[in-house]
Formats: C-alpha cells, sequence, structure tokens
C-alpha cells in the first residue's frame, strides 16, 4: 500500500489586496463584505492554489454560491477524489473535511475555520465505540458518515441516511448490529428491517434534535396541503411516521429524505404540483439548494431557528483567509485513514450511498 503524508504541507501565504480578516463577538472571522470583488478575489486565490471549493448544502447562501460544487458530505468527498486539483477547500464542518481527506489522501485538505466542529459526531469517540464493542463480541459495527475519522477506523460499514436502512438489511440476520451514534436514524433502521438486533448509540444532532414533533404536528395543521420533507436524523422523524400512521398528517404528505433526495424530490414538486407549499425538517441552508432547484415552489422551514453554528463558522471571511494563509490544513495518520476509508468503500459497494447530510 502507498504511504501517504499525515504531516501538514505547507502551504505559501498568497498576497491579497483584501484584508484577510477581523474576529466578531462570536469568535467566528468577520469584517469582508461578500460582495462582487471579494467573489472576483476568491475565484483568483483559488486558481492560483490550483484548489477546488466545495460546499455543504448548509453552508451560508454566498459561500454555496461562490464554491464550484454544492452538495452533501459524501458527494463532495466524492467529488473531491476525482478532481484534478492539488487543493481542497472544504467548506463544512471538520468530520466531512476528513473525508474528503481519507478519500483523496495524496491531496491537500484544507478547512476555512477548524473549529467547525459537530454535535453529532462528538456524540461517540473511538474510546467510547471501543468499549461498546468490547461488550458486545462479534457485533457488526454500522456508523453513520457524521463521525470522526478515528470513529470510521473502528466500524465494519458506514453508511448514510439515503442508505442506511440497505446496509443493515445487508447483515446476516442473526448477527447483533451497533448502530451509532444518531439514535433518530437508527430508529428509523429499526422500524424500517424490523430488526430486534440492531443496538443503538444515543447519539443526537443538537440542531435536528430541537426540531421536534409538536412543531412539526402544528405546522402541518396550519398549512393542511404542504407536503414535508423530514431528513431522518430530525427529532420529528419518529413523529412524523407516528402522525402519519394515527391519521393526524395523511401518509402521503411525509417525505423521509436525505438532503440528496430533498433535491431530486423538490423538481418533482415544481414539475407536478408548481405553487404549492413544502415544510422541511433539516438546517436551514437546504433551503437556499432547495428554492434554488424549484424556484415556483413555496419552501419553508418546520423551524426556522434550525441553524447549525459550526457550519456558518465558514463565512466569506474566513473563506477569503483560507485561500491568503493556505490553512487550516486537515490531516489524517496514514493507518487511521486506510482502515477508515475501508469501512466507506464496503458501503459503498452495497450501493445506494447518497449522501447523508
Ligand atoms: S447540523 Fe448537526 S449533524 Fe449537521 S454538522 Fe451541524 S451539528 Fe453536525
Amino acid at each position: 500500500m502507498a504511504s501517504h503524508p499525515a504531516a501538514p504541507v505547507s502551504l505559501p501565504r498568497l498576497d491579497s489586496p483584501l484584508a484577510a480578516s477581523v474576529v466578531d463577538s462570536d469568535g467566528r472571522y468577520d469584517g469582508i463584505v461578500p460582495d462582487e470583488s471579494w467573489a472576483a478575489e476568491v475565484k483568483r486565490l483559488a486558481r492560483e492554489r490550483n484548489a477546488v471549493i466545495l460546499a455543504h448544502n448548509y453552508q451560508l447562501p454566498e459561500i454555496q454560491d461562490i464554491a464550484d460544487y454544492t452538495g452533501d458530505s459524501l458527494g463532495l468527498s466524492r467529488i473531491a477524489a476525482e478532481t484534478d486539483a492539488d487543493v481542497i477547500i472544504f467548506c463544512g464542518v471538520h468530520f466531512m473535511a476528513e473525508t474528503a481527506k481519507i478519500l483523496s489522501p495524496e491531496k491537500t485538505v484544507l478547512i476555512p475555520d477548524e473549529r467547525a466542529g459537530c454535535s453529532l459526531a462528538d456524540s461517540i469517540t473511538a474510546e467510547e465505540l471501543k468499549e461498546w464493542k468490547s461488550e458486545h463480541p462479534g457485533a457488526v459495527v454500522v456508523s453513520y458518515v457524521n463521525t470522526t475519522a478515528d470513529v470510521k477506523a473502528e466500524t465494519d460499514i458506514c453508511c448514510t441516511s439515503s442508505n442506511a436502512v440497505d446496509v443493515v438489511a445487508s447483515i446476516p440476520e442473526d448477527q447483533e448490529i451497533l448502530f451509532n451514534p444518531d439514535q433518530f436514524l437508527g430508529a428509523h433502521v429499526r422500524r424500517k428491517t424490523g430488526r430486534a438486533n440492531v443496538r443503538v448509540w444515543a447519539g443526537e444532532c443538537h440542531v435536528h434534535a430541537n426540531i421536534n414533533g409538536d412543531e412539526l404536528a402544528r405546522r402541518a395543521a396550519e398549512d393542511e396541503n404542504a407536503e414535508l420533507f423530514i431528513h431522518p436524523e430530525c427529532g420529528c422523524a419518529n413523529s412524523a411516521i407516528y402522525l402519519a400512521g394515527e391519521g393526524t398528517i395523511e401518509p402521503e404528505r411525509v417525505h423521509m429524505l436525505s438532503t440528496g433526495e430533498m433535491l431530486t424530490a423538490a423538481r418533482k414538486v415544481e414539475e407536478s404540483k408548481p405553487s404549492s407549499k413544502v415544510l422541511v425538517a433539516t438546517e436551514v441552508g437546504m433551503l437556499h439548494q432547495l428554492r434554488k432547484a424549484a424556484p415556483d415552489v413555496a419552501f419553508e422551514p418546520v423551524n426556522d431557528r434550525a441553524s447549525c453554528s459550526y457550519m456558518k463558522l465558514i463565512t466569506p471571511a474566513a473563506l477569503l483567509r483560507c485561500l491568503i494563509e493556505g490553512s487550516d490544513e486537515v490531516t489524517v495518520d496514514p493507518d487511521v485513514a486506510a482502515r477508515a476509508r475501508a469501512s466507506v468503500e464496503r458501503m459503498i459497494a452495497i450501493g445506494n450511498p447518497g449522501g447523508g447530510e
């Protein structure tokens, strides 16, 4: 196996007429207006570095619009692996940039602010997973892609929200499964597969967990004809199934979708029912892409406070600073990367990886 550098590559600082950044009261890089001169400078610096800019669907609209590609975490990592660019600038959270590094070990991966973490990925550490495994010898570990490289390295098969059910269904019926870290996605998988031997870690994303069932029921009652797009990580996902089951919400209105599947579904609504309304239960950044994909459909958030503060650390000033200074670099130990890559590749071999969050 080829050995890959884990040590940071020191990129030279580039000159720019725009000041890199100041820091606001919340500690975010600030002080830059995302106007045309900012956009032109970002593009110029990216060309000088031979860098590709990737933006997750939950990023600020101006970051999504300046990026070369916008999408979900796994889809972006696969684009990163295929590009000829020397440098990948991942506008998202840290585990996503790590996944890009795992799949592209020979490339330099930068994140505009390395403090962009993830409460879901932080729900389980590699040490906690090792201990859980030791309590259930022989169990198969299935981890959502929203995990650190260290956790992926301790994982048998990764999954996304698109294929979590297929991944679990591919494992022999009598084999115990340790599913982590998201309890809502785990409950969805258990319900869909009907398997009692899926043990679920009690992790959650604080943003998705706050989109709750009461709020969903109220919004669905206010807009009786609106379709509901729900990410299975949401706290309301179980409630949506329950409310549909007992007839409070018509089951045909409820669509459990990954972020990538939401865009496909949005285009279908635009064709079949333009001028209709869709209530969206996921992080509010997703609305920008949905409105671009289907401009005649009215998309509204189930909870307009569902904004990920980690994602929003990637500001226009942070992106500019990243390009000028060539930082923050994301590295993964080569041994960890190889084991983590194997768990991602096992998932891809099962098919339909979609993109997860
Ligand atoms: S929305 Fe939740 S799962 Fe997604 S990056 Fe933010 S904290 Fe993590």
